[in-house]
């Protein structure tokens, strides 16, 4: 049997090169950057050359413009509320974002509506595709910021965010993208594109978990989320990680030094994956085939339960995901997959297979032998498979 780890979407193993680049600064450079001593003075010079490169990375025009935070869940809390909070008094009230955002996103938006803040929920289309000239529609006078993640966690779908950045500069409304899956994999700048606000993580590109940061463009009004310290320029406190912000330097910089080798190779296995398990029968790709990330797929089979599916492939080695629902210990079906309109039943049988540079080919026919036969085993003893069957023999005889 072999052992293979295709939830890189969920997070990713820790590139030992990135390792090596932060163990300094977990044994030797442990001073505080915020103390004048040399030690502290030494984390702090990192912590600006990173800031440096990533911004540069990024395509950010002042390095002051990035800010390093705990990860992506505390980047788009921040972007949401800080702005929002920021803007409120200037009677700006309504926030536009999309049914499939990560729940970092969502419950955020949940949690502002409690405060009176008005959200509009775009639709996604059966592609998983956001339409530019719905964010237009949707913008009013009172919008204060837009949200629209750059690629979606579940069906790895990319978004226009080029397109939606220049409408929302068009009608000087600011724009924040959730770009956690994005980053490393699809060439960013952030200047160019309109983007105002943006969040990201290194734990999805074999950095360290729990260190992220947020990109504010220059003059963007954003109040704290993290009040205390006057860390990251008096606007989120807290000692700095500096190990982590070295290591999400690192491994955004290989991410983006190796993406156009590394997006061909998983592109081919993907592609080849997908083909394979469509050729069993009532099977379904989840989201469009081309604008997609290089890693991800995600498939429904009509008949069987995804948890079930999922015990089974860690019993052959495969460690996947059905989406966010089943993380959370939940039976309620991916909301991503109910957005791109997707019945119940259906939604139920998902699975997420995501690749990262870890995963070569022969692990790709190890899962194409794998998955036909654990479908058929779990199709065999499903009741719900039996009606379909039945109902498919009633159609035919008609
Ligand atoms: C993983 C993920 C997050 C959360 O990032 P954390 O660093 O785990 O808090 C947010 N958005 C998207 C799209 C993600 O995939």
């Amino acid at each position: 049997m072999r052992n293979i780890y295709a939830d890189n979407s969920a997070t990713t193993a820790l590139s030992p090169v990135v390792l090596e680049k932060m163990m300094p600064y977990l044994t030797e450079v442990y001073g505080n950057p915020s103390s004048l001593y040399r030690i502290g003075a030494t984390a702090k010079e990192t912590i600006e050359r990173s800031r440096e490169n990533i911004a540069k990375n990024l395509g950010a025009k002042f390095s002051t413009e990035i800010f390093f935070t705990s990860g992506g869940s505390e980047s788009d809390n921040w972007a949401l509320k800080g702005v929002c909070h920021a803007l409120k008094s200037k009677g700006k009230k309504h926030i536009i974002t999309s049914k499939f955002e990560h729940h970092a996103i969502l419950h955020t938006c949940q949690a502002l509506e409690k405060e009176g803040f008005e959200v509009t929920y775009l639709d996604v289309y059966e592609n998983g595709i956001v339409h530019p000239d719905d964010v237009e529609n949707a913008i009013r006078e009172d919008t204060a910021i837009v949200s629209i993640m750059y690629a979606n966690n579940e069906i790895g779908t990319i978004q226009p965010i080029s397109e939606i950045g220049a409408i929302c500069k068009k009608h000087n409304v600011l724009f924040h993208t959730d770009a956690v899956q994005a980053a490393g994999f699809v060439r960013i700048n952030v200047a160019e594109q309109n983007i105002d606000l943006l969040s990201m993580t290194a734990h999805k590109i074999h950095g360290p978990k729990g260190c992220g940061l947020l990109y504010v463009r220059r003059g963007v009004k954003i109040d704290n989320l993290i009040d205390g310290g006057a860390q990251e320029r008096n606007k989120r406190a807290g000692t700095e990680n500096v190990a982590g912000i070295v290591g999400l330097d690192a491994a955004l910089q290989i991410a983006i030094d190796s993406m156009d080798e590394r997006n061909a190779r998983l592109s081919k296995m993907r592609d080849r994956l997908i083909d394979g398990l469509l050729k069993i029968e009532r099977s379904r790709i989840n989201g469009d085939r081309i604008s997609r990330l290089p890693g991800n797929v995600n498939m429904c089979f009509e008949g069987i339960e995804g948890e079930s599916l999922l015990l089974k492939l860690d019993l052959n080695g495969i460690a996947a995901s059905s989406g966010s629902a089943c993380t959370s210990g939940s039976l309620d079906p991916s909301h991503v997959l109910l957005a791109i309109g997707l019945p119940h039943e259906i939604a139920h049988g998902s699975m997420r297979l995501s690749f990262s540079d870890d995963n070569s080919e022969e692990d790709i026919d190890y899962i194409l032998n794998v998955v036909p036969e654990i479908v058929s085993y779990l199709r065999a003893m499903s009741p719900l498979w039996e009606k379909i069957k039945k109902q498919e023999a009633a159609e035919k005889a008609i």
